[in-house]
């Protein structure tokens, strides 16, 4: 059989033209990427042999090893997994096929030192072996597949793929790297086992070391294991160290920062059930991908069974990394059995309590890293809320809101806590930006009686909201739809200059709004909400929120005709004031019939709106200006 030459995907190139030049001081984590994906081959094995056994009954114990030839400077990671076949040689060791190493060349900068700094943060998968190696071939056979492959590369621009024609290779890969000159303690026994023991030992597998001594002896059949073996969470937490969990959290998460929570528990009982749980430390770059799946691995009796199982986690908690080792569930369950299987719901519900509670208790003992895990997270957690009432109130708890007091994060419950006297609901106001948010004019009135209001910037917080309603029985409201209910909250200080014309007078400013503005509103009222701004908008009580309604306008969710929105007036601004002295004056209201249009565009403008009829804004505003210009 030919070889034939292929080049690598251009990604490729770049990535290897990086590694091969990279001056990176530890690359022995090269060692590290190589054993994960032994291991992940094994475990696939492993899951396909449940279903057919005669995939792996010829050689059933599954192992990696270590073998050294001195003589020709190569250390080859041997695994009998789940092996490729020529398609997947190329997709796999041609392309970049996963996301993680995708991400690496995305941070990449083009400062050659900061980039060699993340080979160590990302690791770049397989292609780290060319750190050390000149040449790397893989030889490999799929289970229950008849015909081996050979992948062979300098790391350069192209690699070949042939058929192995002497003899068929046993199944599963072997990786062979030609050691360059100056990488020679990839050779020695214990530097390997000392790489091993840094990095590698939460894999459950047996590691074996051996050397060619004798052409006549098979290596492999004289190694010795150099590792503990045994599944990482199956081990008491005493004996695990910091730095092992890590470790392990980046194997098992294909991740590449550190937890922020490690949560490893025995469920003991009813249902039995080992589960070793991490919350990364930043996001994860598919957290809002649409089909929200998780990525925990599920094992039963330590076979691993399935990545992102339905029904194992809720979405809301779908940022977890980590394993959960089931006792129960039949080793023979595939995949598709896995759906609706009450014995996963109980786990589900045991691991999201479990979850939740760690998080109460995080959120007490380390308020900053809770604020950073809310940042990432808070939002994703928020569809708990309307998704899962079995734990709605230990949901509520985590809730941390910006809030018109202050930079810091608020939990409802301090927010209850500081309610003003005569102050009966929750307030809210939402918006997409935090900054803008502040100083919306409807949040006027709240501050001048002190009256904190919860900042809503998470398009989700449009639906937990109302279908929550409540919090120890105050209500969520809006700021921005329906009546304020300020008039029985005391103002903390009274403006010296907030004298309002008489009732009288304001019913007809009132009705020379009215009147001017016609259909374009759908009411106009004085406004209890604002002290510094002339007018407002703000939705009907019974109306969609203004805000809600921007949302699905962008996201073509909204066909329906727009609501008319409420302009709100406020009596004691100048403008207000001297539209009321000049009604008193003539009582020509006609006259005056540009500003109640100038002011609704103008609060349409601070809603971040289009003013619909921009040609007739500006006259408007020319007519106006030029009246007002004098020296
Ligand atoms: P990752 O392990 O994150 O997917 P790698 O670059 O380490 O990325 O490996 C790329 C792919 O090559 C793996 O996903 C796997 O499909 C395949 N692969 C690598 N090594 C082996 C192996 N020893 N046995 C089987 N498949 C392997
Ligand atoms: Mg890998």
């Amino acid at each position: 059989m030919s070889e034939e030459r292929l080049s690598f995907q251009a990604e490729v190139s770049r990535l290897l033209e990086i590694v091969a030049h990279s001056l990176y001081s530890e690359k022995e984590v090269f060692l590290r990427e190589l054993i994960s994906n032994a291991s992940d081959a094994c475990d696939r094995l492993r899951y396909a042999a449940l279903t057919q056994p005669e995939l792996s009954a010829d050689d059933p114990s599954l192992k990696i090893a270590l073998i050294v030839d001195k003589d020709k400077r190569t250390l080859t990671v041997v695994d009998n997994g789940v092996g490729m076949n020529r398609e997947d040689l190329v997709e796999n060791l041609g392309t970049i096929a996963r996301s993680g190493t995708a991400a690496f060349l995305n941070r990449l900068t083009g400062d050659a030192r900061k980039d060699v700094s993340l080979i160590g943060q990302f690791g770049v998968g397989f292609y780290s072996a060319f750190m050390v190696a000149e040449k790397v071939e893989v030889l490999t056979r799929k289970a229950g597949e008849p015909r081996g492959w050979c992948w062979e590369s300098d790391g350069r621009n192209d690699y070949s793929v042939s058929e192995v024609e002497v003899g068929v290779p046993a199944r599963g890969t072997r990786v062979v790297l030609h050691l360059r000159e100056a990488e020679t303690e990839f050779l020695e026994e214990f530097r390997l086992k000392s790489v091993v023991r840094k990095y590698s030992d939460h894999i459950a597998l047996p590691i074996l070391f051996g050397a060619v001594t004798d052409a006549n002896k098979d290596p492999l059949e004289e190694a010795k294991p150099i590792n503990t073996a045994s599944a990482l969470w199956t081990r008491s937490k005493s004996e695990i160290t910091e730095e092992q969990y890590k470790e392990f959290y980046h194997h098992v998460g294909h991740s590449f920062d550190d937890p922020w929570l490690t949560i490893h528990w025995r469920a003991e009982g009813a249902i039995e059930y080992t589960s070793l749980l991490f919350a990364p430390s930043s996001r994860p770059f598919d957290l809002y991908d649409q089909k929200r799946s998780h990525r925990v691995k599920l094992y039963v009796k330590r076979v691993f069974i399935t990545d992102g199982a339905e029904g194992l986690l809720p979405p809301y908690l779908r940022f977890l990394r980590g394993v959960v080792d089931s006792e129960d569930l039949p080793l023979n369950v595939s995949r598709e059995m896995l759906q609706n299987n009450p014995m996963l719901t109980k786990i589900k519900n045991g691991l999201s309590r479990r979850v939740l509670s760690e998080l109460a208790k995080k959120a007490e003992t380390d308020v900053e890293g809770y604020v950073k895990f809310w940042e990432n997270f808070g939002a994703v957690l928020k569809e708990g809320l309307y998704e899962d009432f079995e734990h709605r109130d230990s949901l509520l708890k985590l809730l941390r809101f910006h809030s018109t007091h202050g930079d810091g994060l608020v939990s409802l419950e301090e927010y209850v806590g500081r309610m003003k006297e005569g102050q009966e609901h929750i307030f809210t106001i939402s918006g997409d930006d935090l900054e803008a948010l502040k100083k919306s004019p409807q949040l006027e009135g709240f501050r001048a009686r002190g009256v904190e209001v919860l900042l809503l910037v998470d398009p989700v917080d449009e639906f937990w909201a109302p279908s929550v309603g409540a919090y120890k029985e105050k209500q969520f409201k809006s700021v921005t739809r329906g009546g304020a209910d300020l008039s029985k909250i005391r103002k903390t200080e009274e403006k010296v200059d907030d004298v309002k014309p008489e009732e009288a007078v304001l019913t007809k400013v009132v009705a020379l709004f009215k009147q001017s503005l016609g259909d374009a509103v759908k009411d106009v009222r004085v406004s209890e909400r604002l002290t510094d701004s002339a007018v407002c908008l703000v939705a009907d009580e019974g109306d969609m929120d203004m805000h809600l309604e921007r949302l699905l306008k962008q996201h073509k969710q909204l066909h329906a005709g727009v609501a008319k929105r409420i302009l709100e007036i406020n009596p004691a601004h100048p403008v207000i004031r001297r539209l009321a002295d000049l009604i008193e004056q003539d009582g020509a209201a006609s006259r005056l019939e540009d500003a109640p249009w100038l002011l609704l565009d103008q609060a349409r403008i601070v809603e971040g709106e289009t003013v619909p009829d921009t040609a007739a804004f500006a006259r408007r505003f020319a007519t106006i200006l030029e009246k007002g210009l004098t020296l």
